[in-house]
């Protein structure tokens, strides 16, 4: 990707901008860009600066960008969710070898959510912080959507970083930089040696794991039961697969360089938590016409897949699965193909057999691609055996802590709603008792 039209090639120590930034350390990188530590002699403090792929379409991309994070800057400073959206500090073009890169300077921020999942082993992060969390992401919302006039769009684990409180402390300490200067005997963290970062889909067909298994000469009730003990076998197998895939697919994970907790486990570091959305990246204005394919799979909401026009209440869709994530370490859907159906299928059928038949004809008649889904009656055309379970039973199978559970289930629940006209908008959702009891 360090090619014509591709990342740019940084050299610790490089300058931008006339000579305004240093860069000093990598801190992150995704599929569009590298994000690196720099100084910044105006503002004589740290910031984080976001480097383009310089091929045309990134360049439009992060021009795009650009005005939706000077929305977000100029629009309410006041508002309580500005403070939860990464801020905007400069931007400006760089001539590179590989071509004209866009550049955005942000505040050096820390790990994503999904670096704090890691560190609680998937396990599920304890429910006081990810009610912290939870509320800081739903202000953001609330001020992206109803101030802004703006969709997120990719809201997950790994696009909502931690606000480190004392970075110029924390980059002496550990990394031996002081302001401009790295001081002798600092690591090297000129590491270009990027893998990518896309979110492909990973495929492991459920139906064939189960096929596998010799059934001769088993009564009915045994076959039952073998199968269930193999499912949840296989379900924890596919589990810690995807959790590996994604390890090593995400820049992200490695990049955790500045986790405020110094790696300290106890549960009062996290009192102080703040946490801010980032990766304006995919953002799109509520007013447009949307109905294009958006969100990582995981967290993507039905409207989306059908191919219905879909609004910023796909956001809480994707905020429930990454509540219920922050909780449980686990997906709440994780979609897998079959030889008989796709894994759009397996992901709605999913989300029915969750949320119940809730789905209105607009969905599985009149949308894009309701015909290849539904048959005219509504009912699904690949999956005919539905295995309905609520999410109070989902929540009490794998979310270990299991405190308030049914205060939790009525709290998610409203962002679950398969028909985006009766799902709850970041407001109301804010001020569930869940959230502050
Ligand atoms: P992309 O659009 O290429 O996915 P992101 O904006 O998601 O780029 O940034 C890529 C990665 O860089 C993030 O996942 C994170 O690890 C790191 N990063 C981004 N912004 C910051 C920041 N303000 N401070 C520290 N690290 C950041
Ligand atoms: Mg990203």
């Amino acid at each position: 990707d360090y090619k014509q039209g591709g990342y740019h090639r940084v050299i610790i120590g490089d300058m931008l901008q006339d000579g305004r930034y240093k860069i000093q350390l990598k801190l992150g990188w995704g599929h569009f860009s590298t994000v690196w530590l720099a100084y910044d002699f105006r503002s004589e403090r740290h910031v984080a600066v976001k480097i383009v792929k310089s091929s045309r379409r990134f360049t439009q991309g992060a021009k795009e960008e650009i005005a939706l994070l000077e929305k977000i800057h100029s629009t309410n400073p006041n508002s309580p969710g500005y403070q939860h959206v990464a801020q905007l500090l400069d931007h400006f073009e760089h001539d590179g070898e590989n071509g004209t890169h866009v550049c955005m300077v942000f505040e050096v921020l820390g790990e994503s959510l999904l670096s704090l999942i890691k560190r609680f082993k998937y396990r599920g992060v304890p429910a006081a912080v990810v009610k912290k969390v939870a509320m800081q992401v739903l202000l953001g919302l609330d001020y992206l959507h109803r101030e802004c006039g703006i969709i997120h769009t990719d809201l997950k684990p790994e696009n909502v970083l931690v606000y480190v409180p004392n970075v110029e402390t924390l980059l002496q300490e550990r990394f031996h930089i002081h302001g401009p200067d790295t001081l002798p005997n600092a690591p090297d963290n000129n590491n270009n040696n990027n893998n990518n970062n896309d979110n492909v889909d990973g495929d492991h067909d459920k139906t064939a794991i189960l096929d596998q298994v010799d059934t001769k000469g088993l009564t009915k009730n045994q076959k039952k039961k073998l199968r269930k003990k193999l499912k949840k076998k296989m379900e924890g197998q596919k589990r810690s697969q995807s959790h590996r895939n994604r390890e090593n697919k995400n820049g992200q994970i490695t990049s955790s360089i500045l986790d405020f907790t110094a790696g300290d486990q106890n549960i009062s570091v996290y009192e102080n938590i703040v946490v801010k959305i980032a990766d304006l990246g995919n953002a799109c204005w509520t007013k447009d016409e949307c109905v294009h394919l958006i969100q990582t799979r995981e967290y993507r909401s039905p409207e989306v897949i059908i191919g219905a026009r879909w609004t910023e209440k796909t956001d809480l869709w994707s905020l429930a699965c990454m509540i219920f994530e922050l909780l449980t370490g686990e997906f709440l859907f994780d979609p897998r193909p079959s030889s008989k159906y796709s894994k759009d299928d397996d992901h709605i059928a999913q989300m029915i057999e969750l949320m119940g038949d809730k789905l209105p004809p607009r969905l599985t008649l009149d949308s894009e691609f309701s015909h290849e889904f539904f048959d005219r009656h509504g009912h699904m055309k690949h999956i005919k055996k539905l295995r309905y379970r609520d999410l109070h039973d989902v929540l009490e199978e794998t979310y270990r802590d299991g405190h308030q559970l049914d205060l939790l289930t009525e709290f998610l629940t409203p962002m679950l709603q398969l028909d985006d006209n009766d799902r709850a908008g970041a407001v109301a959702i804010m001020n569930h008792a869940w959230l502050h009891e």
